[in-house]
């Protein structure tokens, strides 16, 4: 059996559930309970009965000839990528290979892995098993929040996925969770680090979740949000350098860009699409339909990115 998320179910017809908005990755989920102990997660190890939830969505289980019959006309449903995650489990890398040749047997989409790799070399087993990217997720930006939400070192983690990029090189990317804890600065500058070796950025914004140690805190202030999106957008498409970035305790108040390069920059409001691997959306994997949209999961109309970019504007007080 593997999980599908409930998106991907209904886009590839494995359930008849009508949606909002439809993946154009294909998200697959595999292992039980994790052994790790985000307190974000509801997939935590020890924590209650949440565990058909990832993030906001639901995962149903199918069982693996449904889903390998459904990937063989994926592409015709719009499916561009498919996107395995994986708990981390005891099972060993040889447990995620095999997956990964079964689903390489349905499809020749290209494959993204997000799972726990303990070294360069499981990095390089998932390659040379025709995974085309893999995720090492950081999600807490601050070592101090890493220790306390995740456990361990963030900077363990980091050498890991550098190491990693320097072996495989454009084959990595991560996840960071922004709005826990960290300051603007510290995202800016882990984000331009990461792209400078070569690592895709998925950047999500914290969403407290039912059920899970974290569920009571707040979601972060949107405008927070879209300054980092905005940061690293500019640092992906080579448009500034950190340097001209300025912050006062630790808050941007400026790109260094004259107003008019920073709008013509920002203006099809691309930096505010759901970032990563190529093709990767995750529609309302951050909020609601409805409510506040973190990361568009679409083109924005351009009524959307004037208002994003008036608010991002408007937020940073001092110059551009
Ligand atoms: S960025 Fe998207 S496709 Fe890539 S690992 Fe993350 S969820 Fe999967």
């Amino acid at each position: 059996m593997i999980r599908v998320s409930a998106g991907t179910a209904a886009c590839l017809g494995l359930s008849s559930n009508r949606m909002d908005a439809y993946p154009t990755t294909a998200y697959l989920l595999s292992g039980k309970q994790c052994l790790m102990k985000c307190s974000f997660c509801p997939q935590r190890a020890g924590g209650n009965n949440v565990l058909n939830r990832l993030g906001r969505i639901n995962w149903p289980e199918y069982s693996w000839d449904e889903v390998a019959k459904k990937l063989v006309h994926a592409e015709a449903e719009g499916i561009k990528r498919i996107c395995l995650q994986s708990v981390r489990h005891t099972d060993g890398i040889e447990t995620l290979v095999r997956i990964v040749d079964r689903l390489k047997s349905s499809s020749d989409l290209p494959l993204s892995v997000s799972a726990w790799i303990g070294d360069e070399r499981e990095a390089a087993a998932l390659i040379d098993a025709g995974v085309e990217r893999i995720s090492v997720s950081i999600d807490v930006i601050n070592p101090e929040t890493y220790k306390e939400i995740k456990g361990g070192s963030l900077q363990n983690r980091l050498d890991l996925l550098f190491s990693c990029a320097g072996k495989v090189p454009g084959k990595m990317s991560t996840h960071l969770i922004c709005g826990l804890g960290e300051s603007e600065v510290e995202a800016l500058t882990l984000i331009d680090k990461l792209q400078q070796a070569g690592v895709a950025i998925a950047l999500f914004a914290f969403v407290p979740l039912r059920g899970t140690a974290m569920e009571g805190k707040e979601a972060p202030p949107v405008d927070f949000y879209r300054r980092i999106q905005a940061g690293h957008y500019l640092f992906r498409e080579k448009v500034v350098e950190m340097d001209s970035f300025k912050f006062e305790q630790g808050r941007l108040v400026s790109f260094g860009l004259p107003e008019k390069d920073l709008i013509n920059s920002l203006s099809d409001g691309t930096a505010f699409q759901t970032s990563g691997c190529p093709h990767c959306n995750r529609p309302y994997y951050n909020e609601r339909p409805g409510g506040v949209i973190y990361n568009y999961h679409r083109t924005l109309n351009k009524q959307e990115s004037e208002k994003v970019l008036a608010e991002l504007l408007g937020s940073l007080k001092a110059g551009y």
